[in-house]
């Protein structure tokens, strides 16, 4: 029976991504039946609403959607979508996995890390007291007949970090070494300096750590572990972080394996998973049949191991690995100059990854 998705284009470059992914996807032989639904600026300008409700209808009955980038305004306009679907659909692990594969610049090539993102608390939990206002003067008054004075002029975010998130947040990262065959888990964490939310996570993560044996288990401080992912970025395997650190650290490691273009990453939740590229819309490539479908197509992969088709998912994944490391129809920003006319499209880069394909 086929698996049915729901395929969201998104906006700016994200329907040309996810048209070659689809491609691509399908080609795998795969059976595989869309439900379109969209999501993002253009669906906002057109019907005034960004992330409409037969799209999260949708992903609420399929359980499995593959989604293109979304523009998020800034200051102004609407919430994020990716924001909405994390919230609406429970999405608390992001998993982003970090692979240079041979043929792209970097100087981290030994890098196939997996950073497991804690996606729903943290300073990004939005408790938030603006300077100046009524509730940050109340919120003060409290903390300093706690003894915990704070500056008049302060602005204060709090940052959450609870037993419950963080030990189904940990749970994730040992599942997935386990799926994949990941030898450890390293927890990531400032729990020296805050000891009753990361160092609340670092406990749980060790007494998770206590239900996997077979996998090992380590935690580093989050600075330190920055240092040494660029000194000995071979030492790291799956890692597991709170929202903030991860968030910047899956930067990181979309740098150390050359760039945007090329991290993939899927939201998991209790309802859904969602699988979509890093890296944002692009706009300003919108329309041009330019930018790399790698990452979507990655997540697309990704995807094809959630729903248990793991034979395909290693096609696909291995035929974008040869087309990459050939270096000859790949696009622009894989080229060692920017302006290499020999660079193809998003098109023609999905044509050679499904010719890769059927050669093999
Ligand atoms: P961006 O990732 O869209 O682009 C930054 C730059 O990275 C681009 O100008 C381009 O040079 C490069 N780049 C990105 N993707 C590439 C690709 N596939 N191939 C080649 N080069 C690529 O980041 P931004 O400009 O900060 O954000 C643009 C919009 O996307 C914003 O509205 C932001 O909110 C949104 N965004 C959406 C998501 C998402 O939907 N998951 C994630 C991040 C940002």
């Amino acid at each position: 029976m086929a698996h049915e998705v729901t395929f969201i284009p998104g906006d700016g470059t994200g329907p040309e991504l996810a048209e070659a992914t689809r491609r691509v996807l399908e080609a795998t032989g795969v059976e595989l039946s869309w439900d379109r639904q969209e999501a993002g600026i253009d669906e906002y300008e057109a019907h005034g609403n960004p992330f409409p409700e037969a799209t999260l209808a949708s992903l609420r009955r399929t359980r499995v959607g593959i989604k293109g980038p979304t523009t998020t305004p800034v200051g102004s306009g609407f919430r994020s979508v990716n924001v909405l679907l994390r919230k609406e659909l429970d999405l608390y692990a992001c998993v982003r996995p970090c692979k240079a594969y041979a043929g792209v610049r970097t100087r981290f090539p030994e890098t196939d890390i997996v950073i497991v993102r804690e996606n729903t608390e943290d300073l990004y939990a939005g408790i938030e007291f603006e300077r100046g206002s009524e509730e940050n003067a109340r919120l003060r008054a409290c903390l300093a007949e706690l003894g915990a004075a704070v500056r008049e002029d302060a602005g204060i975010s709090i940052k959450p970090i609870s037993v419950a998130g963080s030990e189904r947040i940990v749970e994730a990262a040992f599942d997935y070494a386990k799926r994949n065959n990941r030898r450890k888990v390293t927890a990531v964490h400032k729990a020296n300096i805050m000891k009753f939310s990361d160092g609340l996570f670092l406990e749980v993560a060790r007494e998770v750590a206590k239900r996997h044996p077979e996998v090992e288990f380590e935690d580093r401080i989050v600075d330190n572990l920055c240092n040494q992912l660029v000194s000995r970025p071979e030492e790291y395997d799956v890692l597991v972080l709170p929202n903030l650190y991860g968030d910047i650290v899956s930067d990181l490691g979309a740098g150390m394996i050359g760039g945007l273009g090329l991290a993939p990453g899927a939201n998991i939740g209790t309802q859904a998973a969602v699988f979509e590229a890093t890296h944002g819309s692009a706009p300003k490539y919108k329309g041009q049949n330019k930018v790399n479908p790698t990452a979507l197509m990655l997540s697309g992969a990704m995807m094809l191991k959630h729903l248990g088709e793991d034979e395909a998912s290693l096609r696909m994944e291995e035929a974008i690995a040869a087309v990459i490391a050939k270096g000859e129809r790949v696009t622009y920003d894989l080229k060692p100059r920017r302006d290499d006319p020999t660079a193809v499209g998003t098109s023609e880069f999905a044509d050679a990854v499904i010719e890769e394909m059927s050669s093999r």
